[in-house]
């Protein structure tokens, strides 16, 4: 596609730069959010590491309102140019390292676009829409300066530096992860909220903790309308062989060892992927400046049960020749070093401020998964 087809200078349309949208949520969130927002373009930028798949995004690689664009977030030429030459006028942010195993072996690169690309992304943002400290550039301020949401009170209304509430102004919205709070004790009645302090133990989490607080600063120290929302494991079509879910799937499909990590107790709080879609998308346009928002599914699962309850559907869906159960593939292998024991997380602020629910229960949302990756298994 030429590039001036998706010049949006003047034009009825704005322009949404997501970062990392050839990776599993990205390539989940894109097709969904160009069919919901007829005047949105995107331009999706990504490196295309072994995580990125352009594979993914087959069904709008042809999209009139799609451009893709293969570039590292950290190479700030390139992402100013992407800000100037299409009019950036929101950004999410995606991109990223995010296999805990692999930052385990190989720390550096997770900081290297984690934090810095995170810094050179919302940096390039800030100059490009706002003067300095809380002040946006004016062409942002000629629109409606009413809050569509309400949510500016009244001492907000006072402070002329709160401007950041408008809904209308440029957002950079961070995606991030529940790893940034730790790990839970196996008391139920615990679980992170936005309040909880962050503690991250893997050089994952901690890259991301590092971003989190760098885009918290955006907002807090230049006035940016800034998101960020933390989610807790998702699962669903599209995601990386390398992950606990595709990685069952394919060693049970091929007769392979099914590796579980230590005792199988861990537990995850797994979300379906188009879920956590729609809670980014609501975030995006509702979210009120500087606020986290932490999304997750109430599905808090060990790794075992997800690992036996996969087998047993697989034993329907594709039995095994010698009619035995793919549980028997199941394998304890060493843990991973630091292995966090207990994730789950406490959605209740974006379901009562904006409206979030979870529409996909896990019982259906496994089953849909298992056949899409058992398709690919089979191809
Ligand atoms: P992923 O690893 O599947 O995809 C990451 C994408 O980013 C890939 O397409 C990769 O090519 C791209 N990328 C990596 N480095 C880049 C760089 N320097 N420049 C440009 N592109 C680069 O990740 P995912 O599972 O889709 O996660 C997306 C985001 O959501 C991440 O920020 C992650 O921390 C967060 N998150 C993921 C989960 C989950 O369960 N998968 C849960 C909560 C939050």
């Amino acid at each position: 596609m030429h590039k001036k087809q998706l010049k949006t200078h003047n034009s009825k349309f704005k322009t949404i730069l997501i970062t990392g949208g050839a990776g599993f949520i990205g390539s989940n969130f894109i097709p969904y959010f160009l069919e919901k927002y007829p005047n949105y373009r995107i331009i999706n930028l990504d490196l295309l590491t072994y995580a990125g798949d352009l594979e993914n995004l087959k069904e709008v690689e042809n999209h009139p309102r799609y451009k893709f664009i293969q570039g590292n977030i950290c190479n700030r030429e390139l992402v100013e140019y992407i800000f100037k030459e299409f009019d950036i006028q929101g950004v999410i942010h995606f991109a990223a390292e995010s296999h805990v195993d692999n930052s385990i072996k190989n720390p550096g690169v997770f900081v290297e676009t984690n934090v810095n690309g995170t810094y050179t992304l919302i940096d390039v943002a800030y100059k490009y829409w706002m003067e300095g400290p809380f002040k946006y550039k004016k062409r942002y301020l000629k629109e409606d300066m009413s809050d569509e949401l309400g949510v500016m009170n009244e001492e907000d209304k006072n402070n002329s530096k709160l401007i950041t509430h408008n809904s209308k102004l440029p957002k950079f919205h961070h995606i991030s992860t529940d790893e940034v709070y730790g790990t839970l004790p196996d008391d139920p009645n615990i679980l992170f909220t936005e309040q909880t302090p962050y503690a991250p133990n893997s050089p994952y989490s901690a890259s991301k903790a590092a971003s989190d607080m760098i885009v918290r600063s955006y907002h807090h120290t230049y006035g940016m309308n800034t998101i960020i929302t933390n989610c807790s494991n998702n699962y669903g079509p599209k995601q990386h062989d390398e992950k606990l879910i595709p990685t069952i799937i394919r060693n049970a499909l091929n007769e392979n060892p099914i590796p579980i990590y230590g005792d199988g107790k861990n537990i995850r709080d797994w979300l379906y992927v188009l879920d956590h879609c729609r809670g980014i998308d609501l975030a995006f346009h509702k979210g009120k400046a500087g606020e986290t928002y932490n999304i997750g599914g109430k599905n808090e699962r060990t790794n075992i049960y997800i690992a036996n309850k996969i087998c047993e559907i697989l034993d329907t869906l594709q039995p095994r020749k010698d009619g035995k159960s793919y549980k028997e593939l199941i394998t304890f292998v060493q843990d991973r070093p630091g292995h966090d024991r207990r994730y789950a997380i406490d959605a209740s602020k974006i379901e009562r401020d904006l409206g979030w629910k979870a529409e996909e229960n896990f019982e259906s949302g496994i089953v849909k998964t298992i056949e899409w990756y058992v398709k690919k298994y089979n191809q």
